[in-house]
Formats: C-alpha cells, sequence, structure tokens
C-alpha cells in the first residue's frame, strides 16, 4: 500500500490517497481544537491512542454487524479505511445529560435517560455546526430518507455495543458524535473516529472525566486520561 498525495487536513487527522482507488489512509496527529477551532492545543500522544482506539472498537463493531470504513492499522497513527464521501451530519448519541444538552435545556449534567437520544448537527464549520432535524438535511439534500433511517439504525446499534463494552472495563458512556460515508456503491458506513476526543467518558463508580472535557475545562491530566481509557480497553495489553 503505497501513501500518495495528501488530500484532506482536518482538525485531528490527515487523510492521504493511495495507490487503490478504493481506499485511503488517515494519520491521526496530537493537535487538539474546541469550541469550534477557537481552543487549540496539543494532547501528546492522542494521535497513537485515538488510532489503536477507534481500530479495536471499529473491529468490535464489525463483528456485531456494523459495517465501518476500516481496513488495516498501519503504524501508530495510520490506518487504511475505504474511501467514502462523508455525509455532513454529525451524529449525536447521548445516553446522559452533559455538555450542549445540559446548557441548551437547563439541566444539571449527569441525569441518566430512560432511552438514548440522537440528534444531528450540519457539519459545516462556517456555520458552527448547527443543530438540524432530518427533514432539513433532507431539504438539504445532505441524505436521502433511507440514508437518514439507516444512519439512524445503526448509530443506535453502535449506542448498545460501545455501551456495553465500555461498561466493561469500568466506563460510563454518556455521549459521542459519529459520522457516516458513502462507499462508492452507495452503502452507507461508519466511518472517522471513536475515541476520547468525540466519546464523554465518565469512570462508572466516581464519575471522572477521562475524555476530551479535561481539555475543554482545563481540568488537566488530559494525557493520563486518554492513556487510562486505552490502558482499561487493552487490559492486560497496554
Ligand atoms: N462532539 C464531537 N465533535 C463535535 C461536537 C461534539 O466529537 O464537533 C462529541 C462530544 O465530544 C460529545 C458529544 O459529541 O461526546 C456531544 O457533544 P455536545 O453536543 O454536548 O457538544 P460539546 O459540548 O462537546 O461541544
Amino acid at each position: 500500500m503505497k501513501k500518495l498525495e495528501q488530500i484532506y487536513e482536518g482538525k485531528a487527522k490527515k487523510v492521504f490517497r493511495t495507490d487503490d482507488p478504493e481506499q485511503f489512509i488517515v494519520e491521526y496527529k496530537d493537535d487538539a481544537t474546541a469550541f469550534n477551532g477557537l481552543k487549540k492545543g496539543t494532547i501528546l500522544g492522542k494521535g497513537a491512542i485515538n488510532n489503536r482506539m477507534t481500530n479495536l472498537l471499529m473491529q468490535m463493531l464489525e463483528k456485531k454487524g456494523v459495517p465501518t470504513h476500516f481496513v488495516e492499522e498501519l503504524s501508530d497513527r495510520e490506518t487504511v479505511v475505504k474511501k467514502v464521501t462523508i455525509v455532513p451530519l454529525e451524529v449525536i448519541i447521548r445516553n446522559v445529560s452533559a455538555g450542549h444538552f445540559a446548557e441548551r435545556y437547563g439541566v444539571e449534567e449527569g441525569i441518566t435517560f430512560d432511552e438514548p437520544t440522537i440528534e444531528f448537527s450540519y457539519k459545516n464549520d462556517d456555520l458552527g455546526d448547527p443543530l438540524i432535524n432530518a427533514y432539513h438535511a433532507r431539504a438539504l439534500k445532505l441524505a436521502t430518507r433511507e440514508e437518514i433511517d439507516t444512519i439512524v439504525d445503526l448509530a443506535f446499534k453502535v449506542n448498545e455495543a460501545l455501551k456495553e463494552f465500555f461498561l466493561t472495563v469500568g466506563i460510563k458512556l454518556v455521549d459521542f458524535k459519529l459520522e457516516f460515508g458513502r462507499t462508492t456503491d452507495g452503502t452507507i458506513i461508519l466511518a472517522d473516529e471513536i475515541s476520547p476526543d468525540t466519546c464523554r467518558l465518565w469512570d462508572k463508580d466516581t464519575n471522572e472525566k477521562l475524555d476530551k472535557d479535561r481539555f475543554r475545562r482545563d481540568l488537566g491530566n488530559v494525557e493520563g486520561a486518554y492513556q487510562e481509557v486505552m490502558r482499561r480497553l487493552m487490559g492486560e495489553q497496554a
């Protein structure tokens, strides 16, 4: 697999073309941003952790019947993925109130819901990723009705699998963001990443935050929290 020219650089990852027209290579960076790019920093070792964690979780999800873009881990920071065009929706699932949900509706953080919730943001930095509903997404031709139905079903399936998996290592899955892509033949698959950058993860017993909120809110020991999640997921192997 040959890494050819860079086709995209985002906040946390770079994407490269390869000699296979159906596959890309993603490279994870240590750069971190928050509040739509207003806060910038570096989380040492984050790229390697997010790469390995995403791949571990995506392989687990594949076994549970969720199609993902994962192909092969190449190195600490690099992974071969299936080429997709990203559906410009951030799909957010919540099990417990936190972040924007708590702010928007004026409730405290930490309330466990009877059922998980789903919401979409329109992936558009200039607009600040505004909240959008399924009708608006269709009006803007971001996705078809069938695609949105598939995305909703897959997102809840991912939630059940991840919630259970994290709980076995003493972590509460509070909320998370997913992104989906279309393969060349139009199939919707899970893409992007699943990591402490994109999930709120709290220790099951102490509610200690083990995710990017440590960076967003200047809570300290950001690197340690990312390492702790990885250590728990890997068990003895980390
Ligand atoms: N999230 C993300 N990228 C974004 C916005 C949110 O990965 O651009 C994740 C975030 O880490 C959290 C969940 O989605 O786990 C819900 O985030 P929320 O809407 O509460 O916004 P936040 O307070 O994180 O900006």
